[in-house]
């Protein structure tokens, strides 16, 4: 099945998440056997599709779209001098999601099965709160509304707002009180029933970390997510040693040998690589592994756009280490219709396996043509 041509679909309506506007980007590699693969990255399209079209296309048109592991080394191998961790690997990302999609067409069965099949039957969720309910504003409404949904844990970032005011340099105690109150009132309303986790996207000082941590104890979070930025792993441990509650990290993360450092400061007890990110599905699917050798459980970021959310939906289908599955539902029931058929919503709580073959997800016939579509094509002389 040899590639023949590669387009890249670059959607510029963006989303806007904690950080501000994101945009996705997905890529089609196309086959002489008229099958065509779907991939996706973000959140910086311009950059993304550069490296696909102008470095990573030249290595893949006229090869066999089956042989997944030769063309990823080859293509790591074509972007590594250049230094992988940014574009370079996220472009990567979706060509390895789009030839996963391809293998699952050419073998008619879906991702999942070709990984090693399903080790569940429905996929256990998180939803990471971009809902119109503000969880600073009014934490309780939202949380009644994700249980009575079936949905039993859930994503925050109450402290960011802190961050931005201070660059995560200082906190005081009536400050830390303060982004602590809906957690509080959350569990004085659910208790267990609600798991939260809180996130706290790399802004603050080890100083500051740690008193959040220890003054977060008593209200038992599911997680602590990336309380420092990720370039320092050994300072993770300092911080993981000083509090009782797990770490997770880290979407920031890329390739395998980035996450061995990771599992080697054995600072995360949670494990969370993003598949258009760490180097696709492939390199996640060996993350996973590594973090079975230290009996620790995976929880893939899934933040992203409709792609990356099947795609995560057939790892989490397959990898036995699986601890929970990120989803957001305003995601799924706002921002991806109109670009998928199915967005693939949570069921009683639960994401369901994702049909196959491949992915079992293709964009929309009318994004093609959509005025803020812009589309760019590389082929086979
Ligand atoms: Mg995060």
């Amino acid at each position: 099945m040899k590639i023949t041509a590669i387009e890249t679909v670059h959607l510029s309506r963006g989303i806007t998440v904690h950080a501000g506007p994101v945009q996705w980007l997905w890529v089609l590699i196309h086959t002489d056997e008229g099958m065509t693969g779907l991939g996706e990255t973000y959140p910086d399209p311009l950059s993304e599709k550069a490296v696909v079209l102008n470095r990573l296309a030249p290595v893949l048109l006229g090869r066999d779209a089956t042989q997944i592991d030769r063309l990823w080394a080859d293509m790591f191998e074509a972007i590594a001098y250049s230094g992988w961790a940014g574009a370079e690997m996220r472009a990567i990302s979706a060509v390895d999601i789009a030839l996963w999609d391809l293998a699952g067409k050419a073998a008619g069965k879906p991702v999942y099965q070709l990984l090693g099949g399903a080790s569940r039957s429905s996929i256990r969720t998180y939803n990471t709160c971009y809902d119109n309910l503000s969880f600073l504003t009014e934490p309780v409404e939202l949380a009644r509304s994700l249980y009575e949904g079936g949905i039993h844990a859930m994503k925050i970032w109450p402290f960011d707002p802190i961050a931005r005011l201070t660059r995560g340099q200082y906190i005081t105690r009536e400050q830390i009180r303060q982004a602590s109150d809906g957690l509080r009132k959350i569990k004085e309303e659910l208790g267990d029933a609600m798991e939260v986790a809180v996130e706290f996207h790399g802004y603050w000082n080890l100083t500051c970390a740690q008193q959040i941590a220890r003054a977060l104890e008593p209200l038992s979070p599911m997680w602590l997510e990336e309380m420092l930025p990720q370039d320092n792993l050994a300072a993770y441990r300092e911080l993981a040693l000083s509090t009782r509650l797990p770490l997770c990290l880290s979407e920031r993360l890329m390739t395998r040998w980035q996450y061995r450092e990771l599992l080697e400061n054995r600072a995360a007890r949670f494990i969370m690589p993003d598949i258009c990110w760490c180097g696709g599905i492939s390199e996640a699917r060996k993350i996973a592994s590594l973090a079975e050798t230290y009996y620790l459980p995976v929880c893939p970021h899934n933040c992203g756009g409709p792609i990356l959310h099947y795609a995560s939906a057939h790892l989490a289908a397959n990898i036995t280490n699986l601890y929970i599955l990120e989803s957001v539902r305003k995601h799924y029931l706002e921002e991806y219709v109109g670009i998928v058929r199915d967005p693939l919503p949570a069921v009683n709580g639960e994401i369901p396996l994702p049909p196959g073959p491949g992915l079992g997800v293709e964009l929309a016939p009318e994004v093609m043509t959509r005025p803020d579509v812009q589309v760019d094509r590389v082929s086979l002389q």
